[in-house]
């Protein structure tokens, strides 16, 4: 970077006084769209430093003082910059954020590390650390910054172009696809549920406040907090026909940004007010404020001042209460205060009903087998599930096939894989051998005899059901034997299966013993 940086400073002086010119209103306007994009907080705390390097063909630099903001504003802001850009000016393909400028830290600090660069510049206090420069300090603190960077976070994003119509700025960010409707409903999450309706039915109603809902990830926590959301803005006065609730609903992340940009700004009364005003205040996963005690602190006082004015808290976690360790004990006691849910992994069952309305939804038709199929080997999480789901229906829509399950198993070919519950077809022919009390080696031997014929048709059966090896590969396994004769011995169980119950019985129990 370093024997690029000279070359750029000179080049917005190396141009023509009219490109010169030109380039520096586009700016302005550039700026200023941002600035109406983002609002005035956040333009202040994050992009307000930008200064223009120069221009270079189809690039343009863009300088920022320090490594971080540089990180933040590329992660956050580079494609938006990039894209206004462009259309002020058609001839930019690019824009390159770096650090650099009058203000930059690098140089005169040296290597400083991100966090501190970031925290120096703020106003310095003379006296001992006061609450905001713990709260900065937990950001420079904070290993994980790509984590920061990452925003697979729906809240974290401005206004979501798909949701319906959002009453009140602090809704944007909702995905208008996550509401109660489309939410199954099965035993590992009924009870959650139900917490979550009752909650937008009647909110701050005693016993309910806050509602706490945990499970691990992509088991619907956050299309839980969504549904609430939409419910009370968009039914309006919490079912009673009164004036639409005032919902704000973030990621805990997005509450530290926010708090720590407030202070940044000299912005905390507003942050306040802003907080302490909602009528229903939500917090997505809330485990990220381990360790991040300022904010741990600023949350707490928020949530006393809401749930003593009888305003309603959601918060949701990666874990319960009391397994929350690294929260402070006061607040893992308010939060356990109110109504505690837990969404607890899938059921098979589950994963067909989900995979059913899924069904139902899309356009093109997908064969209950291959529903099945794809809720027995991918068990991990609904997120995991709905993503199969919709590259499977993507596939068959782009080349115009029909979904059959070859064609799943080879376009879910990888995501299969990752999911093979790791049974061997080794483990599989012991198991199998056990069981009907055949040698081992008969699984491989060239003897033809019932007695151990079936039970190695059976091992080959659950090879192909089991794990995602090939035919030619099950064969080779089976002493070498044909593709086709596991093609053959595949047919012939099921058939069996279908036909005679206690021995479909038998293989649906050895199956279930070698997936536990
Ligand atoms: P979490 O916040 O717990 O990590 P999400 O709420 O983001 O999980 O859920 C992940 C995905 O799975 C979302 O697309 C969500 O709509 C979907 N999902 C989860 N549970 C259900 C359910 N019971 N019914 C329908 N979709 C669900
Ligand atoms: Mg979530």
């Amino acid at each position: 970077m370093s024997a690029e940086q000279p070359n750029l400073a000179s080049s917005i002086d190396n141009l023509t006084p009219g490109d010169s010119g030109a380039l520096i209103v586009q700016w302005t306007r550039v700026r200023k769209r941002l600035l109406t994009e983002v609002g005035e907080v956040e333009y202040r705390t994050w992009l307000r430093q930008m200064s223009l390097a120069g221009v270079d063909g189809e690039e343009v630099t863009v300088w920022l003082p320090t490594r971080f903001l540089r990180d933040w504003v590329r992660s956050h802001y580079g494609d938006r910059l990039s894209l206004i850009w462009q259309s002020e000016n058609p001839c930019v393909r690019r824009v390159d954020i770096r650090v650099g400028g009058p203000a930059a830290t690098v140089g005169r600090h040296g290597p400083a590390i991100d966090g501190q660069a970031f925290a120096e510049g703020l106003a310095p206090s003379e006296t001992g650390p006061t609450a905001s420069e713990q709260a900065i300090g937990e950001l420079a603190s904070n290993g994980a910054m790509p984590a920061l960077v990452k925003s697979d976070d729906r809240g974290e994003r401005g206004p979501d172009s798909r949701s319906p119509d959002a009453r009140g700025p602090e809704s944007a960010g909702l995905d208008g696809r996550f509401t109660f409707d489309s939410f199954v409903v099965g035993k590992p999450n009924e009870f959650a549920y139900a917490c979550a309706r009752r909650v937008a039915e009647h909110p701050a109603s005693q016993g309910f406040n806050p509602l706490f809902l945990y499970g691990g990830v992509g088991l619907g926590k956050t299309h839980l907090m969504h549904a609430i959301a939409w419910e009370l803005t968009n039914q309006g006065g919490a079912g009673h026909g009164g004036p639409p609730a005032t919902v704000a609903y973030m990621s805990a992340e997005k509450f530290m940004y926010r708090f720590i940009a407030a202070i940044r700004s000299h912005s905390t009364m507003e942050f306040k007010e802003q907080h302490r005003s909602v009528d229903v205040l939500m917090i997505d996963d809330l485990q990220f404020l381990i360790g991040k005690e300022a904010t741990q602190e600023e949350f707490f006082h928020t949530f006393n001042a809401l749930v003593d004015s009888g305003k309603q808290i959601v918060v949701s976690a990666d874990k319960s209460p009391s397994d929350l360790s690294g929260l402070e004990e006061r607040v893992r006691t308010r939060l356990a205060y109110g109504m505690v849910a837990d969404l607890h992994a899938t059921t098979f069952e589950l994963r067909i009903s989900i995979l059913e309305a899924k069904a139902s939804r899309a356009k093109t038709s997908v064969p209950g087998k291959v529903l099945e199929f794809l809720a027995h080997k991918i068990t991990s999480n609904v997120r995991e599930l709905e993503g199969a789901f919709n590259r499977l229906v993507a596939h068959a829509n782009l080349f115009n096939r029909n979904i059959t399950l070859e064609s799943t198993q080879e376009v879910l070919h990888d995501i299969l894989r990752a999911h093979d519950r790791r049974v061997t077809i080794e483990e599989i022919q012991r198991r199998v051998s056990e069981h009907y009390n055949i040698r081992l080696t008969d699984m491989s031997s060239a003897r033809r005899a019932r007695a151990v014929a079936r039970p190695r048709q059976v091992a080959m059966y659950l090879a192909k059901q089991l794990t995602s090896r090939s035919l030619p590969e099950i064969g080779r396994k089976f002493g070498n034997r044909d593709h086709t004769t596991v093609i053959h011995a595949v047919q012939r169980i099921t058939e069996l299966m279908e036909r005679e119950a206690s021995f479909g019985e038998d293989v649906e129990m050895l199956r279930r013993m070698l997936e536990s």
